[in-house]
């Protein structure tokens, strides 16, 4: 254990964590719940577990803060992953195999890498007897990616007092992105859209296949409705993180109007990472109408994936929509709202991140960004207004490649950033908390 570097002690423990298995759903998070326990016991520091079924535990550890005013910093991560198919991937999905500087499995990088990083930096500090202002907190919950709370959601209701806190780093960016030029940004998400998937359910009137003139289609009915949210573009919205993004990337303000191509001007990337988070978002994806091949259906209903930018409401959102699919035979229906938070931008917790990108690659700069989904950070923001920032740092994977392994087969992360994460959030602990 001596000559244990930091870097071989989160290697080894990821590879732990992804050899067990804890696919959402079920999940089976106690596994991974018990596995950190043990680990963070080890390095005296105590952890307890929260479990809304036994199966299904969330954990929380904290090193005790030397005074209970001074502002807390929460470390969360999921220990829950999304399925994989092993006949997709090139290595077992749950080997934890290291090759050529990298760890792969399901979770490497959503989020076990994570889970392992921050309990590395809590068990490091521990270690060396650091003492925090305020309590420094390692959450490792449950339930991220089905969201039936079990998870988080549980937890800042059932459990307020494990949770809550001023601070909180979490998933959701850190990417390191070259636009050229000299222009290195690592991204920080302050903010995520709202997922709020709506209905249509169009009408007609049923019938004999074979005689289509007599009835009415409901199917026929639902194509234009479809083509109309395809070309819908909503008029261009500038909200403070893009706002900020741009004026880094260009080095002055930016209209609305013209963010787009301002942004492809630099470079295609920056064009498509700016897109999405000028406006809400529509793509129709489920439909569903008759049953039978040879019955017009009376009912055709439509399923639309819809995000709205943090703050817009769906009232609002609504009224633009009706607008965009003019009169019909339809009843249009929110189906759920998740998400759609923010955090400010000027923080004590956006100043530590910054100053590590700053020791570690002066010329690089700290840029926020708005998610175009949600991460379990807007719990926090809901339950208790803490500024949560999503921020793992990634340096030695290729950005495009690591979106593309993100619930997707061959999932694996660089040991060159799994360091790098450590060194990142232990860091950040000793910023907010010296
Ligand atoms: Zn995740």
């Amino acid at each position: 254990m001596a000559t244990m570097t930091l870097r071989d002690e989160v290697s080894d423990l990821l590879q732990r964590l992804i050899r067990l298995d804890t696919v959402n759903p079920p999940g089976n998070e106690t596994l991974v719940a018990e596995l950190l326990r043990d680990y963070l016991a080890e390095n005296g520091v105590e952890a307890e577990l929260y479990a809304k079924v036994p199966e299904r535990a969330n954990l929380v550890a904290r090193i005790a803060g030397r005074s209970a005013d001074a502002p807390r910093l929460l470390l969360l991560s999921h220990t829950d992953t999304v399925l994989a198919d092993a006949a997709e991937w090139q290595l077992d999905p749950w080997s934890g195999e290291l090759k050529d500087g990298e760890i792969w499995g399901r979770g490497a990088l959503d989020m076990k890498g994570q889970v392992a990083a921050n309990a590395v930096a809590i068990a490091s500090l521990a270690r060396e007897g650091f003492e925090p202002s305020g309590d420094l907190i390692f959450a490792a919950t449950a339930d991220e990616e089905v969201g039936d709370d079990f998870g988080l959601s549980w937890m800042c209701r059932e459990h307020p007092d494990a949770v809550r806190a001023e601070y909180c780093v979490n998933e959701g960016a850190g990417d390191r992105i070259d636009f050229g030029d000299g222009l290195v940004f690592y991204l920080c998400s302050a903010a995520e859209k709202m997922s709020s998937p709506f209905s249509l359910r169009v009408h007609g009137r049923s019938g004999h296949a074979s005689m289509p003139g007599i009835a009415d289609n409901a199917l026929v009915k639902a194509a234009p409705l479809i083509e109309r949210l395809a070309e819908f573009r909503p008029e261009p919205r500038l909200e403070p993180e893009m706002a900020a993004f741009l004026r880094q990337l260009v080095g002055r303000d930016v209209d609305a109007d013209e963010a787009l191509d301002v942004a492809r001007g630099v470079s295609p990337l920056a064009g498509e990472l700016v897109e999405a988070l000028l406006g809400l978002t529509v793509s129709p994806t489920i439909i569903s109408a008759s049953q039978k091949r040879n019955v017009i259906p009376a009912l055709c209903e439509l399923t639309v994936d819809c995000r709205l930018l943090p703050g817009q409401t769906q009232a609002e959102a609504e009224r633009v929509l009706r607008g965009v699919l003019g009169e019909g035979d339809y009843d249009f229906e929110w189906l759920e709202g998740q998400g759609g938070t923010r955090s400010p931008l000027e923080t004590p917790l956006w100043s530590a991140i910054e100053s590590f990108v700053a020791a570690e690659e002066p010329e690089a700069q700290l840029a926020p960004v708005c998610l175009a989904g949600f991460t379990d950070s807007h719990w926090l923001r809901e339950a208790f207004g803490t500024v949560a920032y999503g921020f793992f740092p990634m340096r030695a994977m290729d950005p495009e490649l690591a979106a593309r392994l993100i619930h997707s087969a061959d999932e694996r992360i660089a040991v060159d950033d799994l360091e790098l994460g450590v060194r990142c959030l232990r860091h950040v602990a000793e910023q907010i908390g010296g």
